[in-house]
């Protein structure tokens, strides 16, 4: 990977391919910040032509390590006004590190509505008109893609929304049977896409082989111990692979913190109907799969097919946090209806966790009732559709609140929370306040500890030692969002250190290096220091990194609990 291809977009848009030089040994998430941190403005306009956005596969990627297929997109967010990093499965990070590129950087900006294509092949890049591919959306846009590049290739996309640059739009990779099912999702990723005139990327890496470890045998041995721990772990040997993501529904429920109606409870009354078990229950009785990889090389394989009553494809299996957004968030507790939504989502290209909690807002505002799953389906169509009420819709929760006059977005940074309430789970509380994401429980999953009780336990209800836990979280996830490797491995990996020890033995023998468990974390604070400073020079300051107010005033049932950390603690998170 010590190829950077620069595209600048513009009114004859061209591109040179560099060297990584600079960037070198960088990859993911620090690539992709680092890249943005150092070249754009942070006082542009997201949306203009001084941001870049950057796409990184993950430092082991394209190799034979389990896991690493996971591809970072980095900008100035549209939506947040700060540094983003969002990452997805499927197969375009393996194939694009094989095809030898750390990182594509668009530039410029397309003149008019030209719609661009960018294919990548071993012989070189193309440029291509996508004026064709205007106004689909994602599902049309493969369809057509691949009736030219062919089913061997990977491709990334947007949708209608990314075509508006709407706050919500996603960027969507094709998984391996080549459906558009995987997003960058947060951010406006997808609108930074759009606005620099790309449609879509194609990968082609025909006649490219497999990256190779600089200590062959030290590298297969640490990836065979790596496997073992992973399948070993009940949660990713176990739980993810027989259920999904959505394994979570009940015990997040049980927990008091499955926001539910536009986070006014902690519990959902139907969660029974729409949980992990009765969603494998159900794809297999239908003849589905709830035991799917998202990507090639992927051993926990916590993806699915969904598919109807007739047993034909409706979506993959929607994730816990959209099975949530799109469920209890927004009282319907019927998952044909939340796989649908999940379907348009993929299709338009949008973050189903800002168009659940969306939703759940204009409902709150009295556009339809909780609960309504045909009135959340007509919603997002309007949003697809392009009307003035779906572009309000798609540009997310806070948007949407302040256009109808409601003062409970459950927004920082102007991105929506996802699943887990901050008030009864006060960890992930202190995640959404200070991640320079905006609110992202991936960003330091203290559910771990939380609820989990994966890496020790620390008491979810009180404020003690939940910012210490969201610090070592936050710096240990900007570690392993730079490595490619998906999050899911983060369990086995704070339970056993003989785990963690293999993926940083793996790290090294396929570099020739002799990192420490130190380094990592030093990797993970030198990421986020970085990305600290990139909001701070956009304006942002410690009155961003707060939760809104009515956090701490309404008491959410069933524990009548607020969040109760205080702000000068919020302050100490990155103090090291
Ligand atoms: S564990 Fe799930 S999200 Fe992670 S790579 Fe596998 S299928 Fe994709």
């Amino acid at each position: 990977m010590d190829k950077l291809l620069r595209v600048t977009m513009g009114d004859s848009p061209s591109f040179v391919t560099e060297k990584m030089d600079a960037y070198a040994g960088l990859g993911g998430r620090n690539l992709t910040s680092k890249i943005v941190a150092t070249e754009v403005p942070a006082d542009c306009h997201p949306l203009g032509p001084e941001n870049k956005l950057v796409i990184a596969p993950g430092l082991l990627s394209g190799t034979a390590a389990s896991m690493s297929g996971r591809i970072s997109v980095g900008c100035k967010s549209p939506h947040t006004g700060g540094i983003k990093e969002a990452n997805a499965g499927g197969q375009a990070a393996q194939t694009m590190a094989r095809l030898g590129y750390g990182a594509i950087v668009l530039e410029g900006s397309a003149p008019g509505n030209k719609l661009y294509t960018l294919v990548i092949t071993k012989d070189g890049v193309k440029i291509e008109s996508a004026d064709g591919l205007k106004g689909l959306g994602n599902y049309a846009v493969i369809d057509v893609l691949k009736k030219t590049y062919g089913d061997k290739a990977a491709y990334m996309s947007i949708g209608q929304a990314g075509e508006m640059r709407l706050g919500a739009a996603s960027i969507a990779c094709t998984d391996p049977e080549l459906r558009p099912t995987r997003h960058c999702g947060r951010g406006g990723v997808g609108a930074v896409m759009g606005a620099k005139g790309v449609k879509a990327v194609v990968f082609d890496d025909t006649g490219c082989g497999m990256r190779k470890p600089k200590d062959p045998e030290a590298f297969k041995a640490a990836n065979k111990a790596f496997t073992k721990g992973l399948q070993d772990h009940p949660i990713s040997g176990q739980g993810l692979p027989a259920y999904g993501t959505n394994v979570l529904a009940n015990i997040i429920n049980e927990s008091g913190g499955y926001p539910t109606n536009n986070f006014s409870k902690g519990q959902f009354d139907g969660v029974g109907k729409i949980s992990g078990e009765t969603q494998a229950e159900t794809e297999e009785k239908r003849g589905g799969n709830p035991t799917h990889g998202c990507h090639r090389g992927c051993v926990i394989k916590c993806s699915g097919i969904f598919v109807d009553k007739d047993g034909n494809y409706v979506s993959k299996q929607p994730e816990y946090e959209t099975v949530w957004a799109h469920g209890a968030n927004c009282g319907i507790d019927d998952l044909d209806v939340i796989a649908r939504l999940d379907r348009m989502d993929d299709d338009f290209g949008l973050d189903t966790i800002e168009m659940g909690a969306t939703i759940a807002v204009a409902m709150e505002a009295g556009l339809a009732e909780f609960g309504d799953g045909e009135a959340a389906i007509r919603l997002l169509q309007e949003v697809g559709d392009g009307t003035p009420l779906g572009r309000i819709l798609g540009s997310g929760a806070a948007v949407t609140a302040k256009t109808f006059g409601l003062e409970r977005a459950p927004v920082v940074k102007g991105q929506a929370m996802p699943a887990y309430d901050p008030r009864p789970i006060q960890g992930i509380g202190v995640t959404y306040a200070t991640s320079p994401m905006g609110a992202d429980h991936t960003a330091g999953y203290a559910i771990t500890a939380n609820v989990l009780k994966s890496g020790g336990f620390v008491d979810p209800l009180k404020a003690e030692g939940q910012v210490e836990l969201s610090r070592n979280l936050q710096i240990a996830t900007a570690a392993i969002d730079s490595t490619g490797m998906c999050l899911f491995i983060a369990f086995a990996l704070l339970d056993q250190p003989e785990t963690f020890q293999a993926l940083i033995d793996i790290i090294n023998a396929f570099y020739g290096l002799s990192l420490t468990g130190d380094d990592v974390t030093a990797l993970g604070k030198e990421v986020l220091t970085l990305e600290r400073d990139f909001n701070a020079r956009a304006g942002f300051t410690k009155a961003d990194d707060r939760l809104p107010r009515y956090f701490r005033r309404e008491k959410l049932a069933p524990h009548d609990v607020v969040f109760t950390v205080p702000d000068e603690e919020l302050d100490e998170v990155f103090a090291w």
